[in-house]
């Protein structure tokens, strides 16, 4: 079931990785899959992992990355400021879809548990803890954005690769995505400010809540995918 699923996902990476990378090849220095369509208009190619200056040779329909130098001036900033911002709302948001997930679960179950139910009765605290949570990662996704902006203006010298436009593209999505989510928390209209549950008898806040947990689902989609394409700058494959 597990080897079938994890089948499943390599599948769909592989198609949109394909889709969305074009041509790819890997830097024969350190191996990270680099884009055809990143190399200028004289086929150069600066390794964004490892700073070698290839030569993207097409031989027979086949790139053949020849390296030509090493970047020397390459900017090392001493306080990495994106890999350490970065830990916060990876850190803290898979707690507040958790948080969202057991408060849709209880709403589902309070209805049907005979007598008092103590855990269900703290959920209006479940809620504010997920609304907290839910404010510190993406509120700190915001610091991760713009530290990562501001290293590939720097470190990267904003050349165009597609792995960083890819992380540009995420992030806005997840931004936007983790906005949508607080302000259907915050304005009750999903989760009960008093109960901290959805009020299954209105369909409206039935629907909203939906939206809330898809919203937070896809999420955590977006913001794994941003940690993975973020790993390969740093460690390669
Ligand atoms: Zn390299």
């Amino acid at each position: 079931m597990i080897g079938d699923l994890r089948k499943l996902t390599a599948k769909i990476a592989e198609r949109f990785k394909g889709r969305y990378y074009g041509r790819t090849f890997r830097c024969p220095v350190c191996h990270l899959e680099l884009a055809l369509v990143d190399a200028n208009g004289n086929r150069l190619l600066v390794c964004p992992l490892c700073g070698v200056v290839l030569d993207v040779e097409e031989v027979y329909g086949h790139a053949v990355p020849v390296v030509l130098e090493v970047e020397a001036l390459r900017p090392q900033p001493k306080l990495r400021i994106h890999p350490l911002a970065t830990h916060v709302p990876i850190g803290l948001y898979p707690f507040a879809v958790m948080g969202a997930f057991v408060l849709l679960l209880f709403s589902i179950l309070a209805p049907v548990l005979p007598g008092p139910a103590p855990l269900i009765d703290r959920a209006p605290l479940l809620a504010d803890a997920t609304l907290i949570l839910l404010g510190l990662s993406v509120g700190f996704s915001v610091l991760t954005f713009v530290s990562g902006l501001r290293d590939w203006y720097r470190r990267y010298r904003r050349r165009p690769y597609a792995q960083i436009r890819l992380k540009i593209a995420l992030s806005v999505i997840f931004l936007a995505l983790g906005g949508l989510a607080i302000a259907l928390h915050a304005s009750g209209a999903a989760f009960s400010a008093t109960t901290g549950l959805v009020d299954l008898g209105s369909p409206v806040a039935v629907v909203l809540a939906v939206v809330e947990v898809l919203a937070l689902g896809l999420g955590m989609v977006v913001i794994a995918t941003l940690g993975h394409v973020g790993g390969t700058l740093v460690f390669g494959r």
